[in-house]
């Protein structure tokens, strides 16, 4: 597909260069190249270093929780608690998420097992998640999707009545809360990713938080090979240890994270106000009440009403280099190995079809700015006024 063909503008993008999803967000480079400087002197590089220890107190603190075991990605971070918790058999998931999440139990011979979601909050919805429930059933593993919490109470009163462990994906959540409380602090564990996408990063890592003293100390040999000290290993582990550069870029971002945030709620208000009227175009809201991050901007578009679908809406623009990025497309049980194992999944995930074909996540972050984002919103109302006629020259374009 030439993209650009399909600009509105005969040919010339809206914008010279691409405005990205998930461009990183960086706290002040002096304070890093500080860090940097200093860690370059010290030359120790790894295995729980002075700027990891620092981190993980810090994050700690942050969220008000009593362990944060930093890791090398929030991939690892997963399979870890996974195996810390002894999860087997069957875990209920959503399939409306990144694949990493199904990745992580697959990986480790547990089965996936997709559940679908609720239309209005796009997690999984307990009703669901308890019809899945079979006696080979030993986890519940919920995901924060763009990081408004999941319905933390209903699915800990299930596992409780079915004696399941709870376990949460807060990969999209750092920085937010459910019922006044940070994220970090519900389930058994929850996990986060500070992978450069995401709201908060440290380039590439991630971190499992608990309150939970003898899981914490499990996690912290499962990620160091099982070492418990100088040629002492006493379990099985794996190398899951977070670098010095990383958790200095963590600790520089730390410093900034309040001011990440108000950049990231002022692009929110401002395709808030600039995205309301445009029809079949719907803003995914933040309530107000809870401590959000604002990392993404996630609109539905409704075909029938819009007279474009999301894909032909996404082509115009990428055509005027504005790169929205289709997010959980088509579902993890659309994606191999799953599509091959559960052909019929999607038969009972209408919801997760449904949202994964027509939703859409705009530019935001520190790099983005509201002139900027004004006229994305001004270029989407454009592509909705004119949608038959771009709807015809995509047809030409096929
Ligand atoms: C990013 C992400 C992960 C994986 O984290 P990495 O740090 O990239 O390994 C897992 N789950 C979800 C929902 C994510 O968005």
């Amino acid at each position: 597909m030439k993209y650009k063909d399909l600009s509105i503008f005969s040919g010339n993008p809206a914008f010279s260069s691409m405005l990205h999803v998930g461009h990183p967000n960086i706290g002040n480079r002096q304070r890093f190249l500080e860090l940097m400087n200093d860690m370059l002197d010290r030359r120790w590089f790894s295995n729980d270093g002075p700027y990891v220890k620092e981190f993980e107190k810090k994050i700690a603190e942050y969220l008000g929780v009593k362990h944060c075991i930093a890791m090398c990605n929030g991939t690892i971070a997963l399979e870890i608690v996974i195996r810390a918790l002894e999860l087997k058999g069957e875990v209920i998931v959503p399939s409306f998420t990144f694949i990493a999440t199904a990745h992580a139990l697959q990986w480790q011979e547990i089965t996936p097992v997709f559940c679908d979601i609720d239309p209005g909050t796009h997690h999984i919805d307990p009703k669901m998640v308890e019809k899945m429930i079979t006696p080979r059933t030993t986890g519940i593993l919920g995901v924060h999707i763009w990081g408004r919490p999941c319905d933390v109470e209903a699915l800990s009163d299930l596992a409780q009545k079915h004696k399941l462990k709870l376990l949460f994906d807060a990969a999209h959540a750092f920085g937010c809360s459910y019922n006044g409380r940070m994220i970090g602090n519900f389930g058994s564990a929850e996990v986060f990713s500070f992978h450069a996408t995401k709201f908060f990063n440290t380039m590439e890592g991630g971190a499992v938080v608990t309150n939970d003293d003898d899981l914490a100390r499990k996690m912290r040999l499962m990620k160091n090979f099982g070492f418990a000290g100088y040629d002492n290993v006493i379990y099985i582990g794996t190398n899951g240890k977070m670098n010095e550069a990383s958790a200095a870029m963590g600790l520089t971002n730390i410093e900034s994270i309040e001011e990440i945030i108000t950049i990231n709620q002022r692009n929110y208000e401002c395709y808030r106000k600039h995205l309301t009227g445009i029809p079949g175009i719907n803003l995914l809201r933040y309530a107000g009440r809870e401590k959000h991050n604002y990392q993404y901007i996630t609109i539905e578009i409704d075909e029938a009403e819009a007279g474009l679908s999301r894909d032909g809406l996404q082509q115009v623009l990428w055509a005027e280099n504005i790169l929205a990025r289709r997010y959980f497309y088509p579902g993890c049980h659309g994606m191999e190995p799953y599509k091959s194992f559960f052909p019929h999944a999607g038969m009972l995930l209408p919801e997760t079809e449904s949202k994964a074909s027509s939703t859409l996540c705009l530019p935001t972050g520190t790099a983005v700015g509201t002139n900027e984002i004004s006229v994305i919103c001004e270029i989407i109302k454009l592509i909705i006024d004119n949608a038959d006629l771009i709807r015809e020259r995509i047809r030409n374009q096929e």
